[in-house]
């Protein structure tokens, strides 16, 4: 277990067993050098405690680079409970979780992510003010789609010498929350669009909506568009799907994009620019983590339309070193994290010093 923490280069991991209520949660926390470990919640079915634990470890990291890269004073942390067999009292459970995650006085953050909802961030506000994403804060997918938007711009800014998306092709893969909502924007800004969904009510909406042209879901990697959006599930950047791409940007708001990391030199070889998912799809985080600070909508906007200045400079990086761009940001994510991690020794430094 130790060995996994160190490749997944944790600080700590806590596991937390309530049986009255049925409670079996694991915190991992990736790093708390820039401020407290923010991150969502996972409750879905394991079948292995062990894979519930690996899902953690593997998602915590992620967080501290999403934070570090949109500029947020936070760490990385993630949490999974595991969602009991049969019946159970679901806001007594979330409570119990709300108790795990106040005993660690503030280093964790708690959000809504894989089957929590946002009524089970309200009961787990009930004991602890350690949450995100209650009814107070609303939901971030808006937010997500605005920094999607803008960084679509930034890309087509420094991909084609365009500063405007009119007249330009999208095809979007996945018209959920966020999906529909940049489906909007960019049909506000004059793009053709073509659309899948698994669930045709929500292709035959924008069709009717937004004149969107619908594409039966295993087409929309053929459609010549010059972006592609994923913003369905992740992993569908691989190498069956790759070189059926005939665009010039991949950009949506799914997480883990590239099924694995060779993908991403796969689509820079094609002369295609992906842009980094985590880097992209930061405009929910900054949303929850600025509503949790009591920070304005306006300073908040500005943090998200902030994420196309973030891309133009890692873009300029990548062409400059010849590295793809999400090597180059897990690069930026890494410095930020040990320059941080330093400031923070220092610091502490100066208390013992002090004391
Ligand atoms: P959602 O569940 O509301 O939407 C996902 C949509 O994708 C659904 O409409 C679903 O039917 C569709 N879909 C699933 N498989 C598909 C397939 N094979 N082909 C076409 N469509 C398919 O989820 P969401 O909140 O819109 O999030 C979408 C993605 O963005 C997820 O990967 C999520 O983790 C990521 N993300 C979301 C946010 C946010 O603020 N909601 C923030 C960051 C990242």
């Amino acid at each position: 277990m130790l060995k996994q923490m160190e490749n997944a280069g944790l600080t700590d991991l806590h596991f937390g067993l309530d049986p009255a209520t049925g409670l079996k949660a694991i915190i991992a926390i990736h790093s708390t050098a820039r401020g407290p470990a923010i991150g969502g919640c996972r409750f879905i079915h394991y079948t292995r405690e062990q894979d519930a634990i690996t899902d953690a470890l593997r998602l915590a990291r992620g967080m501290s680079y999403k934070a570090a890269l949109a500029g947020l004073p936070h760490g990385g942390g993630k949490a999974v409970i595991i969602k009991p067999e049969g019946a159970f009292d679901r806001a007594a459970l979330m409570q119990a979780f709300g108790r795990m995650v106040d005993q660690l006085g503030g280093r964790y953050i708690t959000a809504m992510d894989s089957g929590t909802e946002v009524s089970d961030m309200d009961a787990i506000e009930t004991t602890t003010r350690f949450v995100s994403c209650t009814s107070a804060s609303g939901d971030p997918s808006p937010h997500t789609s605005l920094g999607v938007f803008e960084g679509i711009k930034a890309a087509v800014m420094h991909q084609l010498g365009k500063d405007s998306l009119a007249g330009l092709s999208i095809a979007i893969q996945g018209l959920g929350h966020v999906g529909y909502a940049l489906a909007q924007r960019l049909h506000q800004a004059g793009v053709q669009l073509y659309v899948a969904d698994i669930e045709r009510e929500r292709t035959d909406r924008c069709v009717r909506e937004f004149n969107a042209r619908a594409v039966a879901t295993e087409a929309i990697y053929d459609t010549g568009a010059d972006i592609f959006s994923p913003c369905g599930l992740g992993a569908t950047l691989n190498s069956d799907t790759i070189p059926r791409l005939n665009c010039r940007i991949v950009a949506g708001c799914a997480n883990n994009q590239l099924a694995t990391d060779e993908d991403g030199n796969r689509l820079r070889q094609r002369g295609i620019l992906y842009v980094p998912d985590y880097v992209l799809n930061a405009g929910g985080l900054i949303h929850v983590a600025m509503h949790h600070a009591g920070r304005s909508a306006n300073e908040r906007d500005a943090k998200i339309r902030g994420i196309a200045a973030t891309l133009t400079h890692l873009f300029a990086e990548a062409d400059r070193t010849g590295q793809s761009v999400h090597h180059v940001a897990d690069l930026h994510a890494e410095s930020l994290l040990q320059a941080a991690g330093e400031v923070q020794l220092t610091h502490q430094h100066q208390e013992v010093q002090h004391a």
